[in-house]
């Protein structure tokens, strides 16, 4: 009787402890979504978590908006440049979400589908200004000629998708490419989410297309992971982790361990933005970091604060890494291939120096022309020659005259 309420009480204990395992898991748990799953078009305009540009699997639109402000030239190779961009970007992220077991395709291409390119006429010169009421004029600029310009409706009905960001391009330089994303507790951030890209960084070098990549991955999700976020749950030691730990995520920006170039793309969407694209939906990280847990998968929605995590202002060191030199100003690259040539170059250059330096003492010294230096240097080769010849026969009369003088050494050869 007592082993009978011994092993009732046994299974009501394990059964609490499986009970609140379960509780455990299902806090954790986050469901994956594919773009598949998110409605017809237009269905649920206005209502998603994620905004306009939903989720980085399935088809969805890039609109492009080329601006116009009193400053732009837009030369065939800017909208060029452009266009070269957007194609080594989107072919990356569908690359990357092959790794992942998702289909990303992107419709962005105004050279095949021309109602897709727009043109925004904008009276101010925006001169680089990516902070204060001149940028913020911008946006809402952007906003409203997205709103009143563009017949959304009917581009996510002609391309039959329920996803859709626009790329606005600025043929101008500035320190900084941004993304404005939907936030749910936000109302001033619109459900019409966009990139503003400028061209090239400050002091003219052209914006590569990583950054394009980054930008366009802010649309459907991904966070910057190089700077603490109160909001998105971004603590300073989850970025410190990620610093040391995914160096070569594409949205560490700036910090990211690889070099950036022109014509691809060398850094990674590695687990962390994986899994705010919604391409995972879970992350060993959570036991160590709860707080960076996403609210819903492939959307910017506040997150539960938890006491006692640092979340000061803190932004991870731009690294010098392999080519990648960044300032403040924009970036320049000297890639480890260039370092190599150079101190090549370097070295051949003084080799050569102490060459040329020898045979011109030697002529002065001599007081030899050209051809003179040339003839004495070939006949101190040919003495050289004689020497070493001279040297060997010598060898071979020491061998012969030290076998002759101990014919043992040539018995114990022989055996
Ligand atoms: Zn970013």
């Amino acid at each position: 009787m007592l082993k009978n309420k011994l092993s009732l009480a046994l299974l009501l204990i394990l059964c609490l402890f499986l009970g609140g395992c379960k509780k455990d898991e299902q806090a954790v748990t986050y469901t994956e979504l594919t773009q598949s799953e998110v409605g017809e078009p237009g269905s649920d305009w206005g209502k998603s978590a994620t905004g306009s540009a939903k989720y980085l699997d399935g088809t969805s639109v890039l609109v492009t908006i080329y601006l116009d402000d009193v400053n732009s030239l837009w030369l065939e190779s800017d909208e060029q440049l452009v266009a070269d961009n957007m194609k080594f970007a989107c072919d990356y992220l569908a690359e990357q979400g092959k790794l992942y077991g998702k289909e990303v395709k992107l419709i962005y291409d105004t050279s095949v589908d021309s109602d897709l390119a727009y043109r925004l006429s904008y009276k101010d010169a925006f001169a680089g200004s990516t902070r204060g009421d001149k940028a913020e004029q911008l946006v809402y600029s952007v906003y409203d000629y997205i709103e009143n310009n563009i017949d959304t409706q009917a581009i996510l009905k002609k391309y039959n998708v329920n996803s859709i960001g626009y790329m606005v391009f600025i043929d101008g330089e500035a320190d900084r490419c941004t993304a404005y994303c939907y936030q749910l507790e936000y109302r001033d951030y619109y459900y019409n989410e966009f990139c503003l890209i400028n061209l090239r960084w400050n002091g003219g070098h052209n914006v590569y297309p990583d950054t394009y990549a980054h930008e366009i991955l802010h649309l459907f999700g991904a966070r910057d992971l190089y700077y603490t976020d109160k909001y998105d749950g971004l603590s300073r030691p989850f970025i410190d982790y990620v610093y040391e730990n995914y160096d070569t995520d594409i949205m560490l920006g700036s910090g990211t361990n690889v070099v950036a170039y022109e014509n691809k793309i060398t850094s990674d969407i590695t687990d962390i933005t994986a899994y705010y694209l919604g391409w995972l939906s879970y992350l060993y990280e959570f036991e160590e970091y709860p707080h960076i847990k996403s609210k819903y998968p492939a959307s910017f929605s506040e997150v539960e604060k938890v006491i006692g995590v640092d979340f000061m202002d803190y932004t991870v060191e731009a690294r010098k890494l392999r080519g990648g030199y960044y300032t403040d100003e924009g970036r320049f690259i000297m890639t480890d291939e260039k370092i190599s040539a150079l101190i090549a170059l370097i070295i051949a250059i003084i080799m050569l120096a102490c060459i040329l330096s020898k045979s011109y003492r030697m002529k002065k010294i001599y007081n030899m022309n050209s051809k003179q230096y040339k003839n004495y240097k070939n006949s101190l080769k040919r003495q050289k020659a004689k020497e070493k010849a001279g040297r060997q026969y010598a060898k071979q009369d020491n061998i012969i005259s030290l076998y002759s003088s101990n014919p043992d050494i040539i018995d114990d050869k022989e055996e």
